[in-house]
């Protein structure tokens, strides 16, 4: 038997349209990708050396903040004040003359750079800290939780029943009410693609409304023990999930955020 040439083509016309359909398909679904060094160099950045490149920032405003923490942040304070003269001169950053420094530092400082510009942790007062009022917190990322059988995936922030817990990002309401382990819970898509997850409330703002948008520093519910923490003092659990489904260290980046709104109350 003959098959008709017209059948042939028609058939690889279809094949290679299911081909393209699944490769679209999979570009749409396949997780972000993150770089390998841009959470680990974030986590390096202490609330200090922020508020003195917000300080450094507030004096010579034409020397982009995100140049003198990747400096301040790569380099020692005499080496970063050879290049941060030639700033204040209005040299830029591709004319610089970078002296005695080896070639691969001068490339990290470019790449830290690159990574504070794109993630905006650090960009003052971008995020808002999700506690209002007095808190104690420390870097319990990664602790033993259930005997070992999961790890700490966030950080407890504690406090007194009630405290209000506000939005640290703009974004949209994904998740509301309650589950088994967060008890009453509040999850955002923030604008910058994260998922941030506030967990153990003891109520949640009757405002809030699944699928709509919620403001930074928009209140969000009450400070709790629900959930898992039903025997434990009253703390926010306080997760960042990143885009590609990994969830990261909150804690540095609280660590600023709380510096800031000291800063404006002092
Ligand atoms: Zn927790």
């Amino acid at each position: 038997m003959r098959i008709p040439l017209k059948l042939i083509s028609g058939l690889a016309q279809i094949s290679l349209l299911v081909v393209l359909a699944v490769i679209i398909w999979q570009l749409l679904h396949s997780p972000t990708n993150i770089p390998p060094d841009v959470y680990p160099y974030l986590n390096t950045i202490s609330p200090s050396l922020v508020k003195q490149c917000v300080q450094e920032n507030q004096k010579s405003p034409h020397i982009a903040y995100e140049d003198l923490l990747a400096i301040h942040s790569t380099i020692p304070k005499n080496e970063a004040q050879m290049l941060i003269d030639q700033l204040q001169d209005n040299i830029t950053m591709s004319d610089l003359n970078w002296g005695m420094l080896p070639a691969d530092t001068i490339k990290a400082i470019g790449r830290h750079r690159e990574i504070l510009r794109e993630y905006s942790y650090y960009h003052p007062n971008k995020y808002t800290f999700p506690v209002a009022g007095t808190t104690w917190y420390e870097d319990s990322y990664g602790a033993d939780r259930e005997g070992g059988a999961r790890r700490h995936e966030g950080t407890d922030l504690f406090g007194k029943e009630g405290t209000s817990i506000i939005s640290s990002c703009g974004g949209k309401i994904e998740q509301l009410g309650w589950n088994r382990l967060g008890g009453e819970r509040v999850g955002v898509r923030g604008d910058d693609g994260n998922y941030y997850y506030y967990a153990h409330l003891q109520y949640i703002s009757p405002k809030l409304v699944k699928g709509e948008r919620i403001e930074a520093g928009e209140f969000i519910g009450g400070m709790g023990h629900t959930g898992d923490a039903l025997t434990t003092p009253d703390h926010l659990h306080f997760g960042i999930e990143l885009p590609n489904g990994e969830w990261t260290n909150p804690y540095p980046f609280l660590a600023v955020w709380h510096m800031w709104e000291r800063e404006e109350k002092s």
